[in-house]
């Protein structure tokens, strides 16, 4: 046998060592992040959300972050899915391409397919049950400035789009691009529904007076009924909606700030049960997985900013 054989079928065996310890990792990982996710490991480290903890922290793409979650949370209901890639028998990417489609019930059907068919040909029959898969959403660069967005949409909402576009063209007397369409369609929506464009408006609107507001209502003398909490009064909502502008607040004790943009509540820094009031001071911004963690926690203040 010749020495560039040898050397070949060397080279070829550690490729295949090298790709089976892989095929291991990646199910380990999987593992590992299931037990992150159930105890919320990321929460203790600062960030809101399991997707950002394995970018971050474990500096992970997001791209193998966003499989290795998706098919960690379907392995929950089909645990054979991180067996079998384990073993290499389907490889995370098809694991993450099923994992919309498959259900306990028709799991047989969609491990099978996942080991056996091609990329392109899974792609197929996934699209066949769920169109929408067809096309996944992104935002990408083109120049600094700019970006290409991909998104697919159902025939009906097309159609809608090109009304509206028609009916901007008409206003302002001259045709418009769908990128001129969907950027006033979402200046309108934000000038609506933005919390922060809102409370800004209302307080150029009525000043800025806000008196903090005893939050229980004093039980009637002489009986044991519990105080009443009293809603946060408009004005002060948007005050501390405009103070924090839409973020949460939570920074934590490793001095790493969420500042999450998304799922936001509003928090009393002391709790209404003891004596808190409803007060920009006492009032923050914080998203959901913070505000869960601040109540089980319950964290000194001197971790809330
Ligand atoms: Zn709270
Ligand atoms: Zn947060």
């Amino acid at each position: 046998m010749s020495p560039d054989v040898t050397l070949s079928r060397q080279i070829h065996q550690r490729a295949l060592e090298i790709s089976s310890r892989y095929k291991k990792a990646e199910s380990e990982l999987l593992e590992i992040l299931d037990q992150i996710d159930r105890h919320r490991v990321y929460l203790k480290h600062g960030h809101p959300s399991l997707f950002l903890y394995v970018v971050r922290e474990l500096g992970l793409s997001e791209g193998v972050a966003y499989n290795l979650i998706t098919v960690t949370r379907k392995a929950r209901e089909v645990p054979e899915l991180s067996l079998l890639i384990g073993q290499g028998t389907i490889t995370l990417s098809n694991a993450r391409k099923i994992a919309p489609v498959m259900t306990p019930q028709n799991k047989g059907e969609w491990l099978k397919k996942a080991a056996t068919l091609s990329h392109r040909a899974l792609e197929k029959e996934i699209i066949k049950v769920r169109p929408q898969s067809a096309t996944q959403e992104g935002v990408s660069y083109v120049t600094e400035k700019r970006v290409k967005m991909v998104v697919g949409l159902s025939e009906q909402d097309m159609l809608a789009l090109r009304r509206a576009q028609d009916l901007l063209s008409q206003a302002r007397g001259k045709p418009v691009t769908l990128e001129e369409v969907i950027a006033q369609m979402t200046g309108e929506y934000l000038k609506r529904h933005d919390p922060v464009k809102r409370a800004k408006r209302q307080i150029i609107k009525k000043g800025k007076q806000a008196k903090p507001v005893a939050l229980q209502a004093a039980p009637p003398h002489g009986t044991n009924l519990r105080p009443t909490r009293v809603p946060i009064p408009a004005n002060l909502l948007h005050q501390v909606r405009l103070r924090d502008q839409g973020r949460c607040t939570y920074t934590h004790e490793n001095g790493r700030k969420c500042s999450q943009t998304r799922w936001l509540e509003i928090h009393h820094r002391i709790p209404v049960s003891r004596g808190g009031e409803n007060s920009l001071e006492n009032l923050i911004t914080v998203c959901r997985a913070h505000h869960g963690w601040i109540h089980q926690e319950e964290k000194p203040l001197a971790a809330l900013h």
